[in-house]
């Protein structure tokens, strides 16, 4: 059986580096056989150069694209986007110098036998509305009826968009597969947050309005509580403690307020339905054409967010999924996440307290708290959720595990991704064998492929030949 070893990269790294040397490198050093090439991001931690503050690896241009704004980074054909308004979204010259990434790397790639699938991040981490006219159109409404920054799955024209973009890239070029990311959450999540999270709680628009009374729940109730419920997470956040403790008070308005997890299964059910729909829309075009998504890094942290990440019912809709497994960034991520439930929920308690009990609850065991972010997760972590993930989908698809290779990592997380940065420079420092200890797990765990995350133009040069050893090592057994 073939082993995907794909790598997402961005099309800087092509434009900075030249075609045929990001290949060269790639084939010699880790034995690539797939691109995830970011062809739409509005987010520097997936299209850009190193994030500011962090040390550059060694290749690449060694300057800061302080300016990237994002986008496109391929040619935009009108007549597939005649069902959305939103039609001009072409990546700057500046971030593109004016070229169509998927029309130069990919004859190359096939050439050499490399799979190229476009890479699409619909992370809302960039300020799109700035960029995009009239893209506050297709934002979320919050309880209060403000627009937020955040798209609404359920907006016809923010829909059809990424239902357009997919038939171009999947008429135009004879791409092996889409590969799609949404790094967001519903309602309830944003608020508990802990990192993933938006500032946006929604969604209240009329279409959204419609799609929820149509199952029955009761639209001003669940504004009501999501009002209520945002008032509870400010004031915790202040210190201010309910008569009850935090913990109760917040169980109180779930009783209150069924309307508080239906909102957030509506919400999530609608990004699902965005899976369902992109799938089907790809194979009735091409049946070969691979389809597959990224379930995000939260998944590892949060038992809340688990239990709406259902592999079994994502199989339903999938070729493949990259299943975040970024053990060496871990420890900083976990600690930042579990930090955020003891600003509110879990207020009355220490993350020193609790953090065992998530360990349990999530069938982790890594490292003591105080030592995380020095200690990162280990490669038996990446084992571990490969096997879960292989259980749930039972076969139905392909898990592929993303690998951390030089993300940036750290204490003093911020608990705000919005801008792309995150962490601080005096993280775990990864080496070539905690890469090659991680492609070994995946594999040996029973994966199809891994995903080497999270961008080329990160990753130092000794890393990626990690997973060069990683491949030498399963093959001699
Ligand atoms: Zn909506």
């Amino acid at each position: 059986m073939k082993r995907t070893i794909a790598i997402q990269v961005g099309a800087i790294s092509f434009i900075d580096e030249g075609v045929e040397q990001v290949l060269d490198t790639f084939q010699e050093k880790a034995g690539i056989n797939a691109l995830f090439l970011a062809t739409h991001t509005f987010d520097r931690g997936t299209g850009g150069r190193q994030i500011e503050g962090f040390p550059f690896p060694d290749h690449g241009v060694q300057e800061y694209d302080r300016d990237f704004q994002g986008g496109n980074f391929a040619e935009t054909r009108r007549e597939f986007y005649r069902n959305t308004f939103i039609r001009d979204f072409r990546a700057p010259g500046w971030d593109t110098a004016g070229r169509d990434i998927i029309a130069d790397v990919l004859p190359e790639a096939k050439k050499r036998g490399i799979d190229v699938y476009c890479w699409i991040n619909e992370n809302p981490y960039a300020p799109i509305s700035r960029y995009i006219p009239n893209f506050a159109l297709v934002s979320e409404i919050d309880p209060w009826g403000r627009r937020t920054g955040t798209p609404c799955f359920n907006n016809p024209d923010y829909r059809n968009w990424h239902l357009s973009l997919i038939e171009d890239y999947t008429k135009s070029y004879g791409i092996s597969g889409i590969a799609w990311a949404s790094e967001r959450q519903g309602p309830l999540g944003n608020l508990i947050g802990g990192g993933w999270n938006t500032r946006g709680i929604g969604c209240f628009c009329d279409h959204c309005r419609r799609l929820a009374a149509e199952r029955g729940i009761d639209v001003e109730r669940a504004r009501t509580a999501y009002r209520e419920l945002s008032r509870f997470f400010t004031e915790a956040r202040k210190g201010e403690r309910p008569r009850d403790g935090y913990f109760v008070t917040f169980w109180r308005l779930l009783l209150t307020f069924p309307e508080i997890l239906a909102w957030e299964k509506f919400w999530t059910d609608g990004l699902h339905a965005m899976f369902a729909e992109i799938y089907g829309t790809v194979k009735a075009i091409d049946e070969k054409t691979k389809v597959g998504w990224h379930v995000m890094h939260l998944n590892s942290f949060s038992p809340f967010y688990r239990a709406e990440q259902d592999y079994a019912e994502l199989a339903e809709y999938s070729d493949f999924i990259k299943v975040v497994t970024y053990h060496n960034c871990a420890g900083g991520r976990f600690q930042r996440f579990i930090g955020s439930l003891h600003e509110s929920i879990f207020r009355d308690a220490e993350p020193e307290e609790s953090y065992r009990l998530i360990y349990r609850f999530l069938g982790i065991d890594e490292a003591e708290w105080s030592e995380l972010p020095r200690a990162g997760f280990s490669a038996e972590y990446v084992a571990r959720e490969t096997k879960r993930a292989l259980e749930g989908v039972d076969g139905r698809c392909e898990i592929w595990p993303g690998i951390d290779i030089d993300i940036p990592s750290g204490r003093g997380m911020t608990l705000d991704i919005s801008d792309g940065t995150e962490g601080t420079p005096d993280g775990r420092d990864e080496s070539p064998k905690d890469v090659e200890g991680a492609v070994v797990a995946a594999f040996e765990a029973g994966a199809q492929g891994v995903v080497l995350s999270r961008k080329y133009s990160e990753m130092r040069l000794k890393n990626l030949e990690g997973v060069g050893s990683a491949l030498e090592r399963l093959q001699t057994g």
